[in-house]
């Protein structure tokens, strides 16, 4: 009895249904794609609507027709998701994906290769190397340096913590990093996952710019060491989330020197800005770190998910994460040795991620991402500006990529404290409100108490046209949500 023959599995779609899915699939992308700017940045729908699309079924019995399936879903997708692509996405930190990293995506799942081990990923893993060569180029790292793609920002830096960990010595009770208070969340989650208490952390406060000052990470561990604590880490960040900041590197690189002490440097946004011709001047420290975290998904654009780490010496990421398994045989390939990526970071099994940077970093060149930072840097100060004039909004920062701001409406006070409480609430209720019309996608920012909205571009589809709407949504969506706000005051 034939159990099955070729072509006879369930999942399994003949050659000529597949090319009739995928050539439809990509004229509806590419459909989409273009007519982004037509369409709501966001669905501005609840969940309860979102979830209601689905409906409430369980597992279907029977399975049903694959072309019809993929067209629904297709259509599904491209009716109820925020577009980060959208040229007037400014939210989080969330680029617009490449074209060419979209249909990377694709090749990669069809080769599928499993970059873990060498002799199952043969080229995928020479070309995740050689990627890791041009994130250290890109940025000032050693160009020998070891590294891996992760799933983004916040394994980055968890990479880069568990090295800095593995390499000290002591009591774990006793180990102490510095953070500043602006460090992203993810130093959070790291003393939990790696086992060390929440007074591992110091978090030390930051200037009226944002940034942490070296003199106040030397004295912290004076008093640490003084205390019987043993200092094993120092984390600077090159672009804060909130306001785009650059911690001092230079002066922390010295410290961190001096004081024999890892610096892991926190570029998930801001790293690769360290390319541009007038990079501010801390960028170019970067070199000097013992890791950086990069986030490829943001300023260079891959789709989700790539964020990549980098360690100044690869060896050390092999002592971290290196075991050898009885039922790994992957140590000889033809008399040579190949890089086996599992030995250098958490996961085991592991996608093809640096494929959609590899192609895209070969298609503009080092030129090209330079020069779409720099555009995207040049779109931000006229956004700054256009704010400025416009009487009923209050500029605060533009750092980087990043603005920050609030609507005021005109009889309210920017100083008085006792406007503050009602302007918080104005503008957290504004940026829902933006949201939910989607025109534009703003998400928000905090500073010394005030809740303020905060543009950020790392989005090579936004034009001028599309800045310079900004202030005239904000200012009228703002004074609609004011009348509202006040009738329930
Ligand atoms: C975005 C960001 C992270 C987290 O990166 P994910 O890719 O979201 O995990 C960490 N640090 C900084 C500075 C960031 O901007």
């Amino acid at each position: 009895m034939t159990i099955r023959r070729k072509g006879q599995a369930a999942v399994d779609l003949p050659a000529k249904t597949f090319r009739t899915m995928g050539h439809r699939l990509v004229d509806d992308v590419a459909t989409l794609l273009e007519g982004l700017p037509e369409r709501k940045v966001a669905p501005g729908k609840r969940p309860s609507e979102v979830k209601a699309l689905l409906g409430g079924a369980a597992i279907p019995e029977n399975g049903a027709d694959p072309v019809r399936l993929l067209a629904e879903a297709t259509a599904l997708l491209a009716d109820n998701s925020t577009f980060n692509g959208h040229p007037r996405f400014f939210g989080y930190i969330t680029a617009s994906p490449t074209p060419i990293g979209i249909l990377s995506e694709m090749l990669a799942a069809a080769i599928n290769p499993n970059c873990g081990g060498y002799v199952l990923s043969p080229l995928a893993t020479e070309i995740e190397l050689q990627t890791i060569r041009w994130m250290a180029e890109l940025t000032g790292f050693a160009r020998d340096c070891g590294g891996l793609f992760v799933s983004g920002g916040n394994m980055a830096n968890m990479v880069g913590f568990l090295v800095a960990k593995a390499k000290a010595e002591g009591d774990p009770a006793k180990l102490r990093c510095y953070a500043s208070a602006e460090t992203h969340t993810w130093i959070d989650k790291a003393p939990d996952m790696f086992g060390l208490t929440d007074q591992s952390v110091v978090r030390l406060p930051v200037d009226p710019a944002g940034r942490i000052s070296a003199d106040a990470i030397r004295t912290a561990i004076e008093s640490d060491r003084n205390a019987g604590m043993i200092p094993f880490l120092v984390i600077a960040t090159a672009g804060t989330t909130n306001t785009g900041a650059i911690d001092p590197i230079g002066e922390i690189a010295d410290l961190c020197e001096s004081e024999k002490l890892w610096l892991h440097v926190d570029g998930a946004y801001g790293a690769p800005a360290a390319s541009i011709a007038n990079a501010p001047e801390d960028l170019k420290h970067l070199g000097r770190a013992d890791s950086l975290a990069i986030d490829p998904h943001k300023w260079l654009y891959a789709p989700l998910e790539a964020g990549c780490a980098l360690v100044k010496n690869a060896e050390d990421l092999r002592t971290t994460f290196s075991h050898h398994p009885p039922y790994y045989h992957f140590d000889d390939i033809q008399g040579e040795e190949g890089t086996n990526m599992y030995e250098y970071g958490p996961q085991n099994s592991r996608g093809f991620r640096a494929l959609k940077v590899w192609l895209a970093m070969k298609q503009v060149g080092r030129a090209g991402a330079v020069k779409m930072i720099e555009e995207d840097i040049a779109l931000t100060k006229k956004m700054y500006e256009a704010i400025l004039l416009e009487p009923q909004l209050e500029a605060f920062t533009c750092e980087l990529s990043i603005v920050t701001f609030r609507f005021v409406p005109e009889d309210l006070s920017r100083e008085s404290a006792s406007d503050t409480e009602y302007l918080n609430k104005l503008n957290e209720e504004l940026q829902n409100a933006l949201q939910a019309g989607g025109e534009i996608f703003l998400s928000n920012g905090t500073l010394d108490g005030r809740f303020l909205l905060r543009a950020c571009i790392v989005n090579f589809r936004t034009t001028d046209e599309d800045v310079l709407v900004v202030p005239e949504v904000v200012v009228r969506v703002g004074e609609r949500v004011d009348r509202e706000l006040r009738k329930t005051r």
